[in-house]
């Protein structure tokens, strides 16, 4: 049987993917069994941010399987410590939890504001606590990180959802100040919406946001699962802001192609989840650690991210051509992270018609095209897919 076939009969249908099957990648390019490269717009939804197998990636992961992959958290080893230290030391300087996805760091996130909650407020006035989460949003499949998702395709097949949650409307600052009150425990946020149609926030949010939980003595917390790691052109998206948050999540683009989550805190947040309050068995294990370390290497250094910005402007360029042209609405987005409408809809036909020509794209939605190239993409690159879209539409 083809792979196709296997697929069909014994893999869960959650995804519907496309008809292409690769079996190599190197930096932008995808390689089909037939040798075909196909050049990659959506990096693993975000997550191939180095490039595909890089070099230093693939060189850590080589050595540490080598000698020694897991250990479990009963122990200390080595190389998830240095991940906590580097995630720690460029961002909120408290602690992190190290764990494998961007929904479990959302779920460790939504215990820790829990937790705190009880023990400043008492249980009884806990019990009526709330997080605070946009429109647009998505945090996750798990069932705390889905019940902060409030979209009610993926919600509604899955009820009851887990209770405490409010969604305001994305940059509506006075609903958002109202939003926070007493019972607000935290307010959770992605400065820039992936999966939800790429909606970067505006800083007036975020600081609305962040003077909102200070006077409710709510916890702020940004998931940069998809964002963070260089995606804006800082290496935190919240830096490109100037706000800061209580805590933030990241995954996706933190392993460099291996499973890694992370919650960082700071100092304040820091001892919050203790002993037996959370855990996770291959949170921090060696192996994905030493990936994630590599990566950091790549990915926070300010050659590329300056690069991130001149090939962010560039595409932003293209696409407000395109948008003078008629030929897309609504060019949006922060560095490498952006999307566009098409004012007729077809963006499925789009995506499918691109895979044609080899480029890989992805549809947020029926209307919207998202483009989240790794972050190396060339100017050629970034060039032949401007000039596909411009040919397509
Ligand atoms: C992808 C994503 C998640 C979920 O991450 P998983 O690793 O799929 O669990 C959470 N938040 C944001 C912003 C994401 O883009």
């Amino acid at each position: 049987m083809s792979v196709e076939q296997l697929a069909e009969r014994f893999v869960m249908r959650t995804y519907a993917p496309r008809p292409a099957l690769f079996v190599r990648a190197e930096g932008c390019e995808l390689f089909d069994a037939a040798g075909r490269a196909h050049l990659d717009f959506v990096s693993g939804i975000g997550v191939c941010n180095t490039g595909h197998c890089h070099p230093a990636v693939v060189a850590a992961v080589r050595e540490q399987a080598g000698r020694l992959i897991h250990a479990s958290n009963l122990y200390w080893t080595e190389p998830g410590v240095r991940l906590a230290e580097r995630l720690v030391e460029s961002s909120l300087g408290g602690r992190a939890f190290l764990c494998n996805s961007g929904a479990e760091a959302n779920e460790a996130a939504i215990k820790l504001v829990r937790k705190r909650a009880v023990a400043q407020r008492g249980a009884e006035r806990a019990a009526r606590g709330r997080v605070v989460v946009m429109e647009g949003a998505f945090h996750g499949r798990t069932m705390g990180a889905l019940a902060a998702t409030p979209q009610e395709q993926k919600q509604a097949p899955f009820a009851p959802m887990l209770a405490g949650f409010q969604t305001v409307p994305r940059d509506d600052l006075s609903a958002l100040d109202a939003a926070v009150g007493e019972d607000t425990i935290a307010v959770l946020l992605e400065p820039v919406q992936g999966e939800g149609g790429i909606w970067p926030l505006s800083a007036e949010t975020l600081r609305t946001a962040r003077a909102a939980c200070d006077r409710a003595g709510a916890a702020l917390v940004f998931d940069e699962v998809q964002c963070g790691m260089g995606r804006t052109g800082t290496l935190w998206a919240y830096e490109g802001y100037g706000v800061r948050p209580d805590a933030l999540t990241c995954a996706k683009a933190l392993g460099g192609g291996l499973p890694v989550g992370a919650l960082v805190t700071t100092p304040e947040l820091a001892d919050v989840l203790e002993p037996g309050d959370h855990g996770t068995t291959f949170g921090g294990s060696p192996l994905t650690a030493a990936a994630a370390l590599a990566a950091f290497d790549v990915l926070d250094d300010e050659g590329l991210l300056a690069h991130v910005r001149a090939m962010g402007e560039r595409l932003e360029a293209g696409l407000a051509e395109l948008e003078d042209a008629g030929k897309v609405t609504g060019a949006r987005g922060r560095g490498l992270m952006r999307a566009a409408d098409l004012p007729r809809g077809g963006a499925a036909e789009v995506v499918s018609a691109a895979l044609g020509e080899r480029i890989l794209l992805n549809a947020t939605g029926p209307a919207t095209i998202r483009f989240l190239p790794p972050l190396v993409v060339s100017e050629e690159q970034v060039d032949r897919v401007l000039r596909f879209l411009g040919q397509q539409l």
